[in-house]
């Protein structure tokens, strides 16, 4: 499917400041893209349908996935939002037409990230959380800009102070969010010595 048909669809499903989102991490997506050498189309398409399944109501979310047979976790069961990574790749290949499963896996992990993300994983990750219309981080001027200097560091930055911010409210936090922190961290004591 041609962006703009994306666009015109997700323009209908999403809500107004999902849609805004959308675009800045798109566009965040290529920007990273570009500064890295990673296919500028495959951000380009991840970064577009990353949050294609955000709008769902929960219940609804829990019904397609049993419906679609995508199984569904403890921390998604209790936390039925995280199922909007499973439920928008399946929607990116069922009605979006995506078949590329580098594009389908970085919307996979864009909500809980994972160890061994690959280049165009960890682009899409950091594209959320630091796309122009996010204003809710302390710490976004830095991840900002450490994300054109150091991808991994990056990475580890914001699993930090995502597991932080979860466990001080109310938020479930998913075990895959502590094993990708893990990993991170792992790699920068490697890369230090
Ligand atoms: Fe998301
Ligand atoms: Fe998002």
């Amino acid at each position: 499917m041609k962006r703009t048909e994306i666009e015109k669809k997700l323009r209908k499903t999403l809500d107004k400041d999902r849609f805004r989102h959308t675009m800045g991490v798109m566009y965040t997506a290529v920007a990273l893209a570009m500064a890295y050498g990673c296919d500028q189309e495959k951000a380009m398409y991840a970064g577009l349908l990353h949050d294609c399944a955000k709008c769902i109501p929960n219940d609804k979310k829990l019904h397609l996935c049993v419906k679609h047979k995508i199984e569904i976790s403890p921390s998604e069961q209790e936390s039925p939002f995280l199922l909007h990574a499973k439920l928008g790749a399946y929607f990116a290949r069922e009605k979006y037409n995506i078949s590329d499963p580098e594009v389908l896996h970085a919307i996979l992990v864009h909500t809980t990230g994972a160890p061994e993300m690959s280049l165009l994983d960890k682009i899409i990750y950091i594209a959320d959380y630091i796309e122009p219309n996010r204003t809710k981080a302390t710490n976004l001027p830095i991840v900002r800009e450490k994300a054109f200097q150091d991808l991994d560091g990056t990475m580890l930055l914001i699993l930090e102070s995502t597991l932080e911010h979860l466990k001080k409210g109310r938020g479930v936090t998913d075990p895959m969010t502590e094993k990708a922190y893990e990993y991170f961290k792992q790699q920068s004591k490697e890369e230090s010595i």
